[in-house]
């Protein structure tokens, strides 16, 4: 005897090509009859796929801007913005490192990779310059600008292809030492995550 089952209507799902029953295909629109060619499961994994690229998209053109941004003011701009469209300070890094890793995977030394670490390295710049006032009146001119540099060369210390970069930016030279080359990038991450915690 056949399963009950067995003698529902089916459909073949254009995507994952099972042979699937008809309520398994979502209407497409609420009511309709005609439905959709792909299954509920296709089409939240379509939606999903659709969704990351469209961030990675839109963090890709807010790293580029703030690796180019010449003024902090420019930079914090673009970093307000960027918080409000990926629904916070925390979202948004959190995205950046997960960017990040997927394109140091990806290609270690391109240019998406680069352009992370460079927003990451301005992040870490305003994060510091934006620290408690009081350490502020305490410190020399001399000293803040030393913690600022200090915080890219925590940068540059997990990715040492960014020296060039510092070298140009801060206008010193970078020597970097053995242990600088052996930290890794993911300490840096997250002592930004850190930073902006705290900021
Ligand atoms: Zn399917």
């Amino acid at each position: 005897m056949r399963d009950v089952a067995s003698l529902l209507p089916t459909r073949l799902c254009l995507g994952c090509h099972r042979d699937l029953p008809l309520d398994r295909f979502p209407p497409r629109r609420v009511g309709a009859a005609v439905r959709r060619g792909k299954c509920r499961q296709c089409l939240a994994s379509y939606m999903r796929s659709y969704r990351a690229a469209r961030r990675r998209k839109a963090l890709g053109r807010v790293t580029a801007a703030l690796a180019r941004a010449e003024r902090p003011s420019q930079a914090e701009t673009l970093v307000a913005d960027a918080f409000r469209r990926f629904g916070g300070a925390s979202a948004f890094i959190t995205e950046l490192v997960g960017q990040y890793t997927a394109a140091r995977h990806k290609n270690p030394g391109g240019r998406q990779a680069m352009n992370v670490l460079l927003a990451l390295a301005r992040l870490m710049e305003l994060a510091e310059a934006s620290r408690p006032k009081r350490d502020l009146g305490l410190l020399s001119d001399e000293d803040l600008q030393r913690q600022q540099e200090e915080a890219v060369l925590r940068m540059i210390a997990a990715r040492p292809e960014l020296a060039l970069w510092a070298a140009r930016k801060l206008d010193f030279l970078v020597v970097p030492s053995q242990t600088m080359f052996s930290q890794e990038a993911d300490a840096t991450a997250s002592s930004a995550r850190d930073l902006m915690a705290t900021a």
